[in-house]
């Protein structure tokens, strides 16, 4: 399950107890414990989204700290499918200055223990993928454009197994306040045999996301899927949502394995 912690420094997070009990960490943050305000209030991890970095930076240091982290790596998102491989060398890319962040792309994995590695969402979908077996961790960025480019694809093709694999799926814009146009409901569609998940009703489509992934993950063998189910346009106290707030901060998911 995912499970609401409250860290020091009064940070809130879901943890994934399956990835804890397999050696891994996969925490979702939530705005509490933070120094941020306005709009970024208070634990807002983007230090490109407009919110003062010396505070976004502070931020990531706190969120860090209280997860048991030096650092954590992160890409320059761009909803697309590349992913990066984070090693020692690359500990902490883009941790303090976003100019030497691994790169443009929308996953990042690692095989090695205590290397965070993170991606930044306000609406788009965080994944967090663990192989218990080898060691190996994911995180990925899933806006609909990452989907239907093939993110979740191209990360599982990283890992050996994927009946081994334990996913972990967490808040994102939930259907209730996802109306998109046909043409985003068809691209993400085509990549999974099962077609996009969609909630019936309104003169729009309304994409389930998070559950379009959910399906796509399991239609390529993985078996243990959490998902929290959370809506972040529905919570403005736990959840940064760009589409409730445009100018707004980011949560994120920070993952690592264990030592
Ligand atoms: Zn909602």
């Amino acid at each position: 399950m995912l499970e609401p912690v409250t860290l020091p420094g009064g940070i809130a997070a879901l943890v994934s107890t399956d990835f804890r009990s397999a050696g891994f960490l996969a925490a979702f943050t939530e705005r509490p414990g933070g120094v941020s305000d306005g709009p970024f209030a208070t634990l807002n991890l983007g230090l490109r989204a407009g919110d003062d970095p010396a505070r976004a930076a502070e931020n990531r240091k706190r969120a860090a700290t209280a997860l048991g982290l030096a650092s954590f790596a992160v890409v320059r998102q761009v909803h697309g499918a590349t992913r990066f491989r984070v090693d020692r060398e690359r500990a902490g890319a883009g941790f303090a200055d976003p100019g030497d962040a691994m790169g443009a792309g929308d996953a990042l994995f690692t095989d090695e223990p205590n290397l965070g590695i993170a991606i930044l969402t306000a609406d788009c979908v965080p994944v967090a993928l663990a192989d218990p077996e080898t060691g190996r961790l994911a995180a990925i960025h899933a806006g609909w454009r990452g989907v239907a480019a093939g993110v979740i694809a191209d990360t599982l093709r990283e890992f050996d197994d994927p009946r081994r694999i334990l996913a972990a799926v967490g808040p994102a814009i939930g259907p209730d306040h996802y109306e998109v146009g046909e043409e985003v409901v068809n691209a993400v569609g085509a990549v999974t045999t099962g077609g996009p998940v969609v909630q019936p009703g309104g003169p729009k489509p309304r994409l389930d996301l998070p559950g379009t992934i959910a399906r796509t993950l399991s239609e390529a063998g993985v078996r243990r899927i959490e998902s929290a189910s959370l809506c972040t346009a529905c919570h403005p106290d736990r959840f940064f949502s760009h589409r409730r707030d445009g100018v707004t901060g980011r949560q994120a998911l920070i993952a690592a394995r264990s030592g």
